[in-house]
């Protein structure tokens, strides 16, 4: 097979403890999965059913990057989350089941174009200008779940410049993990290489040129984001 240009590189993130990478296939976010946070959104946190939105799996940047202050925004946003890697294929998935879909745990931040979103909310406009963008989503290495198993409370807190933001726990999630891998699995097959990034907590604010950005989930270590000086 030949193409017409050199196809761009397989885009992954890093393993713990290995020099092999995990090949990103595609990138699920849920929308509003913590009560506090879908809180200060304006939303009633009820157990409405769980909604996507996605991000091109080329978005994803390592830990210790350094990233460009996005174009278009006057208010960008961190949003620390949970990310599961998901490493089998599977549809109709039971909630008693889907954990067998996990290869492993990683941190995530879901950098958001605040108000390119508020306009597609307002307007009733795709979310993609305000969530999908370049280096839209920061993502730690992946833990292996043979090494930290699975992971369903524990602290999630995210820091910048070293002043606390968010400071929750994963027990806090609306639609556990299990529940959204299940819930996903109805709508689109999973397949190897999936990432879902899981909802962010309350405390969502703002990041700035020269901000250094720190997610902490418990077990899962540390990712650092700095935004450059420049654009
Ligand atoms: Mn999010």
């Amino acid at each position: 097979m030949d193409y017409v240009f050199e196809p761009a590189p397989q885009a992954s993130v890093a393993v713990t403890n290995s020099d092999s990478r995990f090949p990103v296939r595609r990138i699920f976010c849920v929308g509003r999965n913590y009560a506090a946070h879908a809180r200060e959104m304006g939303h009633d946190p009820d157990r409405d059913p769980p909604f996507f939105f996605t991000k091109p799996a080329d978005a994803v940047v390592d830990d210790g990057a350094i990233i460009p202050y996005p174009p278009l925004t006057k208010n960008f946003h961190f949003e620390a989350e949970l990310v599961v890697a998901i490493g089998k294929r599977g549809r109709n998935i039971s909630e008693v089941h889907s954990l067998d879909y996990v290869w492993g745990y990683a941190i995530g931040n879901d950098l958001t174009r605040r108000d390119l979103q508020g306009v597609a909310k307002d307007k009733g406009r795709p979310w993609d200008w305000g969530k999908a963008f370049d280096r839209s989503a920061p993502c730690g290495p992946v833990h292996p779940v043979s090494s930290v198993g699975h992971l369903s409370e524990g602290s999630i807190k995210l820091s910048v410049n070293g002043a606390t933001k968010q400071d929750a726990d994963l027990n806090e999630l609306i639609w556990s993990v299990p529940e959204v891998i299940s819930i996903l699995s109805k709508s689109m097959e999973l397949q190897p290489g999936d990432l879902i990034y899981s909802g962010t907590p309350a405390g969502v604010g703002k990041l700035e040129k020269g901000d250094v950005c720190v997610v902490e989930i418990a077990g899962l270590g540390e990712l650092t984001t700095t935004i450059s000086e420049s654009s």
